[in-house]
């Protein structure tokens, strides 16, 4: 009978632990905003890797509101998710709803942006000032001496400061050198093209178009940058900087309206990171290459390296990378 009693419980100990390892790590996805094309790769990739490596995925999109997101990661932490991947609309207000996750055992990663002043577990990027550096050295090899104008990105997001930084790494000596001018500064709400558009009009308006480079965060708001240029007859003669390889932008490279992108491998970023969450996930230690000060703790990070396009090596990065198919590009 002890026998009989010990086999059985053996087996359902057996049958427990075995159900505890199949048990999916379901993870959820709060992106700040998928009206931007950048996003929708994001989620493709990371969704269809993580669900390779046997996790769930429920994904939200805040499109660009703060509250929005926050009720949204509410709602998955209610949902009983393991683990958080969240794209911060504002990364400076999330610490409330982060440690209600973290009181639950929720591991949380910070997806492309740091979330700052909260208990995250992991950060994944790019290296963000070195895109910064990359925009600012483009323009000052096309333009390198004449009046500059600063679009930065949006205030809510760190990356934003980042991108900021590292273009002041590069200009701030030609300034103080007297090469350039900094004729105006402005950042534009959520990464829109619609609001770079009305900036970039008051900008050429104020300045009475004398402006000669136009250092922009990335393509949606170069984008629009560019609409205002076109209306004046500036588009071309503009040096202007992106970031994304977006396939609007990468056409406007070839058309020569844009004068480079920063690609950075979204491909690498999204299976990367759910390779972590699922780690997190499992209680296992993510790899780190780096770590960055959120300024609640030292966060584990990885940060991946991001490339400077222009129409010379369009070929051999964007397209050999199969981020975009030739055809696409040169629209043929
Ligand atoms: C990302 C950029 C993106 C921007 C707007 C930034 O945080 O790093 O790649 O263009 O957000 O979505």
């Amino acid at each position: 009978m002890k026998k009989l009693v010990t086999i059985l419980c053996a087996a359902t100990v057996g049958l427990f632990s075995a159900s505890a390892i199949a048990k999916p790590i379901k993870i959820g996805m709060a992106i700040d905003d998928l009206r931007l094309e950048r996003w929708q790769k994001d989620r493709d990739i990371f969704v269809a890797k993580a669900e390779e490596l046997g996790a769930e995925v429920y994904v939200q999109s805040a499109n660009g509101n703060e509250q929005t997101q926050i009720s949204q990661i509410e709602n998955m932490i209610s949902r009983g998710v393991d683990v958080l991947v969240i794209i911060p609309y504002n990364g400076e207000v999330l610490s409330n709803v982060i440690r209600d996750a973290k009181y639950d055992g929720i591991k949380v990663l910070a997806y492309d942006r740091l979330i700052n002043g909260a208990d995250i577990d992991f950060y994944i990027s790019f290296d963000n000032e070195k895109v910064g550096e990359m925009q600012a050295e483009a323009m000052l090899a096309a333009k390198p001496e004449g009046r500059y104008f600063l679009m930065g990105g949006a205030p809510t997001d760190n990356n934003a400061k980042m991108f900021r930084k590292g273009q002041m790494n590069v200009l701030q000596p030609q300034i103080d050198g007297g090469k350039i001018e900094i004729v105006g500064d402005q950042w534009v709400d959520s990464w829109l093209a619609e609001n770079a558009l009305k900036i970039m009009e008051n900008a050429l308006t104020a300045n009475d178009n004398q402006i000669d480079a136009v250092v922009a965060s990335n393509d949606s708001t170069a984008g629009g940058a560019i609409q205002a240029l076109d209306a004046q007859g500036l588009a071309g003669k503009v040096a202007i900087s992106g970031q994304d390889a977006d396939l609007a932008s990468v056409r406007r490279i070839v058309a020569g309206t844009q004068t480079m992108t920063v690609y950075k491998p979204i491909v690498k970023l999204a299976r990367t990171a759910a390779e972590i969450a699922v780690k997190l996930g499992r209680d296992e230690k993510p790899e780190a290459n780096s770590i960055n000060n959120n300024g609640k703790k030292d966060v584990d990070s990885y940060l991946l390296e991001p490339i400077a396009v222009y129409k010379n090596n369009l070929d051999a990065t964007v397209i050999a990378d199969g981020f975009h198919a030739k055809d696409d590009v040169y629209q043929k």
